[in-house]
């Protein structure tokens, strides 16, 4: 009785009381990262970490003014905002997970006069103008500092840095500064200088929390809940329904701020951080109602939400911007570490296999500020973006194209996915959540165990995991089964067989031996789902399939934006999808692979890996309008009734990321 009693009152509470109340009760994540240092890329993604090192990540401070020329966070004249310290935050896992030397060099610089130019005060950062006139900085004149928020992408940058290197200066360094914020931020809020402070305090939160993992300092938590006071109160909003349902209704200037997708990225993990620090659940399903919320009312079938910039309904014309799509990705991987819900790593694999690769070329020296999910041609242009920008440069691929966040911070996609393949488990083990070709070495209490995951994952079902530990080990080892998957099996040493059905974790508790070998299948069925304007798309295993098209790319220069890519296809796009296709799938759409990869793998049209063969219809009045490809009006079982070409045609599908033209969410035709 005296139970009920206590949960009936739990719940008025949990209507009565604001979810800004600051009671600590502080909740380890249930997974921990693991160094970037330990996972060791493979296969298709080693080549594509490669393939960055090559191009503009490796070389971002010898080709790009903001990140080279005298630059602030060298102690000179230059650029002191956040361009820098978003290229550390890709650079400095690229560097340690392919432990390259001259990279691991470069970004060193940058880290060492961070580290040596703190101030007494515990500030660090650019010299301020102040500072160069002559003046120091003490607790009695903060405001003479400056913004707080490219110090909070530096945290980050710090925090990974230590994991990877254990250097013993960084602890003390965040320590000192993190006491600095708790002395000063009443008086100096992180609204000071910019409203980008206010917008992402939870990158902020995020490492000081992590710090206090590690030194049980309390008055770390009273900071992170000081920090929470004074930033937009997103666990709030992504509870509260009225934030989303506001920005898909409006696009204009009131508020803005709330509803910029890069903003919204980052905010996605602000309730797993208050749940870590207060213990209290209603962040967690706070967290659950407005991504799935965000996801309904914005999302894009390629698995993330419309941001351009704004956030901007689900019409699959709609575009997103590589910083929002690389700071959601980031959230999810951290939201993982502390919910451990599948929900989250389904919805990390889907972005990061489909959207991610599409918005950058082969070569990785040019990106688009926004991507469109039925991207018919690439070029200048308004479109249907919240913001066009006047020079109408946001959807062509170039370096310096649309605005350079993108260029500085898209590094950290690929690089922190490698790093949050696996995290530890509380119970002394090792998780598999997301899956792709690597080694894993790490040590478990007194064993140096060492897991090879060999796989062409995404394009195939089969992982095979090869054990290698100097004597026996026993450890529990999780492995995720996808919410789109309906029967797994797996065997170790071709006997042990399990299956079990999707959307859960399984553990395989054992004494693990050298040589073990555990192979798991996680088949791939092909199914449609339903998109903006009821339109549907074609889906098998993690990927999202795209109408392939052949690319006519033209070069083009800008004067201020410099050079820039623009593609058109070089044949019709405008087919719907017949009904027959969409009522049975499985035996109307072919299956063509071409597994193992090949070694010279990229993310374009001719890698593909995976084809789908099927059939289509043209609908001749669907036309470009405005730059895009408005989904034509249909009934409300997606079929369009207007004229549709009598004859079918014989139509291939590519997975998303391979496309950088494209028609991915199709109408129904008779
Ligand atoms: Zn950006």
């Amino acid at each position: 009785m005296k139970t009920r009693i206590i949960l009936l009152f739990a719940g008025i509470l949990a209507v009565a009381v604001p979810l800004r109340s600051q009671s600590y009760s502080y909740k380890a994540p249930l997974y921990a990262e693991l160094a970037p240092g330990a996972i060791r890329p493979e296969g298709w993604l080693l080549r594509q970490l490669q393939i960055m090192r090559d191009g503009t990540s490796g070389h971002l401070d010898e080709v790009y003014a903001k990140v080279s020329n005298s630059n602030g966070w060298l102690g000179g004249t230059g650029d002191g905002w956040e361009e820098t310290p978003y290229w550390l935050d890709g650079a400095v896992p690229l560097a340690y997970l392919l432990n390259d030397p001259v990279l691991k060099a470069k970004v060193q610089r940058y880290i060492d006069w961070t580290l040596e130019h703190q101030r007494p005060t515990g500030y660090f950062g650019p010299l301020t103008k102040t500072e160069r006139e002559g003046m120091t900085l003490t607790l009695a004149n903060p405001k003479d500092g400056e913004d707080w928020w490219p110090k909070m992408v530096m945290l980050k940058v710090m925090q990974q840095y230590y994991q990877a290197t254990g250097d013993k200066r960084v602890i003390p360094f965040l320590q000192k500064y993190f006491a600095y914020q708790l002395a000063v931020l009443k008086e100096c809020p992180l609204g000071q200088w910019t409203e980008w402070a206010v917008s992402r305090g939870s990158e902020n939160i995020l490492v000081a929390q992590w710090l206090y993992g590690i030194t049980h300092d309390p008055s770390l938590l009273e900071l992170a809940a000081l920090v929470e006071s004074q930033a937009f109160p997103w666990s709030l909003w992504l509870g509260n329904r009225d934030w989303v349902i506001h920005a898909a209704a409006y696009q204009d200037e009131a508020d803005w701020m709330h509803r910029h997708g890069v903003n919204v990225g980052m905010a996605l993990k602000a309730p797993a951080l208050n749940y870590q620090r207060t213990g209290d659940a209603r962040f967690l399903s706070g967290q659950k109602t407005g991504i799935n919320d965000l996801l309904t009312l914005h999302g894009l079938p390629m698995g993330i939400f419309s941001a351009d910039e704004d956030l901007h309904g689900n019409n699959p014309e709609q575009g997103t911007e590589l910083c929002a799509l690389v700071e959601t990705m980031y959230s999810l991987e951290q939201t993982i570490a502390v919910t451990g819900d599948v929900q989250y790593m389904d919805a990390l694999e889907k972005m990061t296999f489909n959207a991610l690769p599409t918005q950058t070329t082969d070569d990785y020296n040019a990106k688009q500020y926004f991507q469109i999910a039925n991207q018919v041609q690439v070029k200048r242009g308004v479109f249907t973006f919240s913001l066009p920008f006047s020079r109408q440069m946001t959807n062509v691929f170039g370096m310096r194209s649309g605005y350079t966040c993108c260029l500085a911070n898209m590094h950290q996609g690929w690089t922190k996915f490698a790093t949050h393949l696996w995290y530890a488990t509380p119970e002394g083990g090792l998780a598999a959540l997301e899956y792709a070709p690597c080694t894993v070495e790490v040590k478990l209490g007194e064993r140096l165990v060492s897991i090879a995951e060999r796989t062409d994952y995404p394009f195939d079902d089969k992982i095979i995991f090869t054990i290698k530990c100097d004597k026996p080990a026993a450890f529990p080892l999780q492995l995720r089964i996808p919410s789109w998957c309906t029967g797994a099996e797996w065997d170790i040493n071709g006997s042990e067989t399990g299956k079990d059905t999707g959307g859960k974790l399984i553990t395989l508790n054992r004494t693990w031996k050298n040589g073990d070998v555990l192979t798991i299948r996680l088949p791939m069925n092909i199914r449609i789902t339903q998109w903006g304007r009821n339109s549907r798309a074609v889906e098998r295993g993690p990927l999202v399939y795209a109408l392939k098209l052949g690319e006519r790319w033209e070069k083009g220069t800008e004067p201020t934006e410099g050079e820039y890519w623009s593609v058109f296809p070089t044949g019709p796009w405008n087919f719907g999808l017949p009904q027959s296709v969409i009522k049975d799938p499985a035996a109307r759409i072919e299956v063509r692979k071409a597994v193992p990869l090949a070694p010279d793998f990229v993310w374009n049209a001719a890698h593909a890996p995976v084809e789908l063969v099927t059939t289509g219809k043209r609908i001749p009045e669907w036309k470009i309008v405005n730059d895009v490809a408005p989904i034509p009006q249909t009934d409300r079982h997606g079929l369009f009734k207007g004229a549709v070409s009598d004859s079918t045609e014989t139509i291939t599908l590519i997975p998303y990321g391979f496309t950088k033209v494209r028609i991915v969410a199709f109408p129904i035709v008779p």
